[in-house]
């Protein structure tokens, strides 16, 4: 049998070893269009930033990998068409055309990132592969002081954080209102700010339409002037070589495939950036270009040709991105694509510390989880904090993987110590409140609701200290404090009272003392705090809009 996998990163190279595997006899050829194979283009931003100061550290050593695997691994060899019905491929390298004949073909392509039009008057580059990496190196090497980065998605964000830490004055600008679209704008808040304080100069609503004499020249016709561009609009996945060989491609541009990775030829198979993944939450088609998936799914092709294979799970999308000091940890949708698909669903925020609170180092940590109130199914969680997003994005990704439902989250048994964790785990306390949520011991309302609330004529009750109210209140707010709040419940009306505090736990406390002095009450979802994230980013969207 003869498989010939076409791109030699994450999915096409764990098709190639684990295939070896299992199947000694097996004629394996990999063939990438780059210089190099299995190389870490997640670490690539790590080197620019001199984090990781050896290049050689994110490559691998391809003749090393062929002789281990015996593999027939070809670089530089682009492939340029398919030929389904005679199973061969056309092959460009060196200059020279060759074909090459395929038993099973691996489409193994990533992602490519969607080029800005440019003079060439200053270097632009992406950040996808070594070459480019190299590129952005040897420009701030040759004396780049200034970069505009245009694309607040995982890739912009990791490369301003580099190129600030080799001492680049760094502009990000991006389409919209906010940065990195898995959050919901009161997530996205802490994020600017951190961008913010370590000197990133944010710019929002600034579309840019390309790169003309030394600067990027925004929509609006601003250009911002930079001696380097990053490039990081987006990628698209590759799939023109599957389309113009006929391959069936979804509606999301990706190479549509079943659970067992096989295109709509059955001796083609197809995993990772360019492939067309099945979304956990409503089994819809989407895009999820992450390196878990694509060495997962590469891996199990494998299976699938030596015949071993089970069906590839629905894709939760669990990502993690270090922002300066801050890790902004997510899965599953928003509440902004639930409310657009107009899918019923709960909110909750909350905001406790990632360890016991009173040992040194504690840190607060924002979460927010979107329940389905019907089934009780989790169906997105956004954690960003300093410390710990990592474990709790990850114990949430087992649970949903394991169908615990949101309510059970309070009773995982994991891990304390005050160093650690807390008694009551951030994770647990979710659950906590997702109960309390379905039992109706607690009602909650949301930061953006507020105003219409208020103009409602709701009364909004901060239960904060007086301190705590003069440092910073809510507009039209009365402060009683939690403490004072049975001796003074009379003053407040019986109907249509909201009570916040800081994040949301006194709230909850003052919600159950005024529903059972008989009150109509509701408390202000992850308190004070919660509402001033939310209240930052509509500013920008109001500015953007
Ligand atoms: P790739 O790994 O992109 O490999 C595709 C290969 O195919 C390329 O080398 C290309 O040259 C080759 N190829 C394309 N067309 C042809 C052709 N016609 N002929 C021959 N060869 C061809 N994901 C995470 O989960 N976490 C992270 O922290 C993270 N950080 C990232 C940072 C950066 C800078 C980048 C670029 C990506 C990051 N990712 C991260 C995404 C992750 O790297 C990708 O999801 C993963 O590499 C996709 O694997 P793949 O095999 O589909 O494609």
């Amino acid at each position: 049998m003869r498989v010939v996998i076409v791109g030699g990163v994450a999915a096409g190279m764990s098709a190639a070893t684990r295939l070896r595997r299992l199947d000694e006899g097996a004629e394996i050829v990999v063939l990438e269009a780059g210089e190099h194979v299995s190389f870490a283009n997640c670490g690539l931003p790590y080197h620019v930033g001199g984090v990781i100061p050896e290049r050689a550290a994110l490559l691998r050593d391809a003749e090393g990998l062929a002789r281990r695997f015996r593999l027939d691994i070809r670089t530089r060899h682009r492939v340029t068409a398919v030929d389904r019905a005679a199973k061969r491929l056309r092959v460009e390298a060196d200059g020279a055309v060759a074909e090459e004949p395929y038993d099973v073909l691996v489409l193994a392509q990533g992602a490519e990132a969607e080029a800005l039009a440019s003079d060439g008057s200053v270097p632009v580059h992406a950040l996808r592969s070594v070459d480019d990496m190299d590129g952005i190196v040897g420009a701030v090497e040759a004396g780049a002081r200034t970069a505009v980065v245009v694309g607040g998605g995982y890739i912009g964000l990791e490369t301003a954080e580099n190129l600030v830490r080799r001492g680049l004055a760094v502009v990000l600008a991006t389409r919209g209102d906010q940065v990195l679209h898995t959050l919901d704008p009161e997530m996205a808040a802490p994020v600017h700010h951190e961008l913010a304080a370590n000197g990133v100069d944010l710019r929002f609503g600034a579309a840019a339409t390309g790169v003309e004499r030394g600067a990027v020249v925004l929509e609006d016709g601003e250009r911002l002037s930079a001696d380097l561009v990053i490039d990081a609009t987006g990628v698209a996945p590759r799939s023109d070589l599957a389309r113009a060989a006929g391959l069936d491609v979804g509606p999301t541009g990706g190479i549509a495939v079943d659970a067992r990775h096989r295109t709509s030829d059955p001796a083609i198979l197809a995993a990772g950036d360019a492939v067309e993944k099945r979304d956990a939450m409503d089994g819809g088609p989407a895009l999820v270009a992450l390196a878990g998936l694509a060495n997962r799914h590469g891996r199990s092709i494998a299976d699938v040709v030596a015949g071993e294979a089970e069906d590839a799970a629905p894709a939760l999308g669990t990502a993690i991105v270090q922002v300066f000091g801050l890790a902004v940890a997510t899965l599953g949708w928003t509440e902004r694509r639930l409310v657009a698909a107009g899918r019923a669903h709960r909110v909750l925020h909350t905001h406790p510390t990632q360890h016991a609170g009173y040992y040194p180092g504690a840190t607060v940590l924002s979460m927010k989880l979107l329940v389905d109130a019907a089934s009780d199914r989790v169906l997105g969680a956004q954690i960003v904090g300093r410390d710990g997003a990592d474990k709790r994005i990850d114990v949430l990704a087992t649970a949903i993987a394991g169908d615990i439902r949101a309510t059970a989250l309070s009773r995982l048994e994991l891990a304390y110590a005050p160093q650690f964790g807390s008694a009551k785990d951030p994770v647990n306390l979710l659950g906590y409140v997702a109960g309390n949520l379905a039992a109706g011991t607690a009602t909650t309302v949301q930061w953006h609701e507020l105003p219409r609330l208020q103009r409602e004529g709701w009364t909004l009750v901060d239960v904060r200290t007086p301190e705590e109210f003069a440092a910073g209140a809510i507009p039209g707010a009365v402060n009683v404090p939690l403490d004072d709040l049975r001796e003074r419940h009379a003053e407040l009306p019986a109907e249509r009272v909201v009570v916040h505090c800081q994040v949301g736990q006194r709230g909850s406390t003052a919600a159950r003392i005024l529903s059972q002095l008989g009150h109509e009450v509701a408390n202000l979802d992850g308190g004070y705090r919660t509402w001033r994230d939310g209240e930052a980013t509509r500013r920008h969207e109001e500015a953007v809009a």
